[in-house]
């Protein structure tokens, strides 16, 4: 997941990418502090666990956007191709607004993510 962290010399938020998911995985592989160099003023931040957070992921909000919006289509389209039976239109009428809210599912689990990673802080 992306973790963003403000630099203590210019006060922009900068982000990098980690495999782990919570802070105590992170604090294996990084340690109790985060020493990174600023993209943008180049000085060498040192950021406690605690002040990195985590964000909830675009991409994944995106994909399933674009799977919704997909999925949807299919079914138009097989509404207007197949010949019309009554209870296969039913259930495509009552399959379409389903699809909508694939992009806010994955909203939600994208945002769940990120949100149990800020919520688990690590003790000094
Ligand atoms: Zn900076």
């Amino acid at each position: 997941m992306k973790l963003y962290y403000y630099c203590s010399s210019c006060k922009k938020e900068n982000s990098f990418t980690t495999k782990t998911s919570n802070r105590f995985e992170l604090k294996e592989e990084r340690g109790l502090e985060l020493s990174e160099r600023c993209p943008r003023c180049g000085m060498i931040t040192k950021r406690h666990l605690n002040r990195v957070h985590a964000k909830p992921n675009k991409l994944i909000i995106l994909l399933g956007a674009v799977f919704g919006v997909f999925v949807a289509g299919v079914l138009i389209l097989l509404i207007l191709k197949i010949s019309f039976s009554p209870i296969l239109l039913f259930l495509f009428y009552l399959f379409i607004p389903g699809t909508f809210s694939i992009p806010f599912i994955s909203w939600k689990i994208a945002d769940k993510k990120a949100s149990s990673f800020n919520k688990l802080l690590i003790a000094d």
